[in-house]
């Protein structure tokens, strides 16, 4: 049978990250974050100094990187040719390479096999969180979650994230990006952020993220269950 393909899709801050690891643990899923895909080309092309819109630059770093994910625990590092980039891809400035690389046509396609694969590979099924996996990378999905919050919610729990993690950014140099990063992503030709038709929609604007958690557990062991 098929694994369980399950999409979380939404903008930055809105808790996909944390909802999809969580969920990916309790059920027994693979975990496939589709944004860290974007991230590492926009850090390789950023290393081998190619623009953002050089087309025939990034389809060249993609046919020469090796990007792979290891599980650590609670952890899962991100690898740029052996080398762990985990860290080094999530600071504010590569956020903003990947936003702009991912608008190109050529770095989709490019990423497009690469996502379908890892998660067809999961031994019972998969989570992938990101911007247009309900509509693009896998609109024949089991089951499709649009995650929304306010915009200052979801910048305060960047910036916290961010804090943890030792960064300087203050609040609102973290709402002034996520609101360039949101307009561009929504804005662009190729597969915009936009909810699937069928996703189901979930605001975590005003309850905690365990919460989000056991209402979307609960959904989908229903449907894993029926299948
Ligand atoms: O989810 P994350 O913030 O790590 O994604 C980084 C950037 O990668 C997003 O701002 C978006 O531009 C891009 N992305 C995308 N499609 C995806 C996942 C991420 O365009 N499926």
């Amino acid at each position: 049978m098929r694994p369980f393909i399950v999409a979380i899709d939404g903008p930055a801050g809105a808790g996909k990250s944390t909802v999809s690891k969580l969920l990916a643990r309790r059920l027994g899923l693979s975990f496939v974050d589709t944004g860290a895909l974007y991230r590492t080309v926009a850090l390789s092309a950023r290393r081998q100094g190619i623009a953002t819109d050089d087309d025939a630059g990034l389809a060249e770093v993609l046919r020469g990187i090796r990007i792979s994910f290891r599980a650590t625990g609670e952890e899962n590092r991100v690898y740029l040719d052996g080398e762990d980039v985990s860290s080094e891809i999530r600071t504010p400035d590569i956020s903003l390479a990947a936003s702009a690389v991912s608008a190109r046509p050529v770095v989709r396609a490019g990423l497009l096999g690469l996502q379908r694969r890892l998660a067809l590979e999961a031994p019972v099924g998969a989570v992938l969180e990101g911007r247009d996996i309900g509509t693009v990378v896998f609109p024949e999905a089991d089951l499709k979650f649009f995650l929304e919050a306010n915009p200052d919610v979801r910048a305060r729990r960047r910036y916290e994230e961010l804090f943890q993690k030792g960064s300087e950014s203050s609040l609102e140099a973290v709402l002034a990006d996520q609101i360039k990063r949101d307009r561009d992503d929504a804005s662009r030709a190729v597969a915009p952020l936009k909810p699937a038709d069928d996703a189901v929609r979930v605001d975590s604007s005003s309850k905690p993220l365990s919460e989000v958690v056991q209402q979307l557990e609960r959904t989908i062991r229903a449907a894993m269950a029926s299948r």
